[in-house]
């Protein structure tokens, strides 16, 4: 077995063992491999052991792991999520390659999103980012904003709202963890509209994620090793 299948299966166990210790069906948890910075050699090695969902963080270097993969037999229906901070700039190429944004925290790049969206293609999925730490530099919008723009969001025709995402501060307590993965659960909870996705939960915190109700978790490290920026 390669070092990711291992590493996959690891994962897979985490997710079953907090889903039981959550009381929750194991099907309401999905993964998503963030695979930014690794080639797609080893994204073929996820796929090999049954992986189909990833997530990148950089527009082009996505698409050119996309082309990559294309010719691979049987074709496997892998499914792309765009989980990285968006300029308007880059949205042509996200709405045309993706099938998720959780991304999304201003209705200027969702305008251009729900516009770029080819007509043939299924509407793009979408979360709104919220800030739940309060930290300046983090993205994301107000969590007092959150129930207007998820109004606006919510009728763009080349999009469907799914749900909410977040990325707390990083914390080794998962008391912590879990107070700020809560305060987007109860945000989703209080707005006017059925959303049926949580997109939170990375390598360090996705049992406190499925604690409070997290339905896609983005795993990056815990799969693929540390990353190695240039
Ligand atoms: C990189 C990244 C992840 C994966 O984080 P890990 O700690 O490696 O699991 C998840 N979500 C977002 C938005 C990311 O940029």
């Amino acid at each position: 077995m390669t070092t990711i299948a291992a590493n996959l299966q690891a994962v897979r166990a985490r997710i079953a063992a907090a889903c039981i210790a959550a009381g929750r069906p194991l099907e309401s948890v999905r993964l998503l491999a963030v695979s930014k910075t690794w080639p797609a050699a080893s994204i073929r090695e996820a796929i090999a052991a049954g992986q189909l969902a990833f997530g990148e963080n950089y527009v082009q270097e996505a698409i050119d792991k996309k082309a990559e993969l294309a010719s691979l037999r049987p074709d496997p229906d892998l499914e792309w999520h765009f989980i990285g901070p968006l300029q308007s700039n880059k949205t042509r190429l996200v709405a045309e390659n993706f099938a998720w944004v959780h991304s999304v925290d201003r209705l200027k790049i969702a305008e251009r999103l729900s516009a770029q969206r080819p007509p043939d293609m299924a509407p793009l999925q979408i979360c709104l980012q919220v800030n739940v730490s309060g930290e300046a530099s983090k993205s994301g919008c107000d969590p007092d904003q959150a129930a207007a723009l998820a109004r606006a969001l919510a009728t763009l025709p080349g999009l469907r709202l799914r749900g909410l995402m977040a990325i707390p501060e990083p914390s080794a307590d998962p008391l912590r963890q879990r107070q700020q993965f809560a305060i987007l659960r109860r945000l989703r909870d209080s707005l006017p509209m059925e959303l049926d996705t949580l997109s939170m939960g990375m390598s360090h915190d996705l049992e406190a994620a499925i604690m409070e109700g997290s339905t896609l978790l983005r795993i990056g490290t815990a799969i693929f090793g540390e990353r190695q920026y240039p």
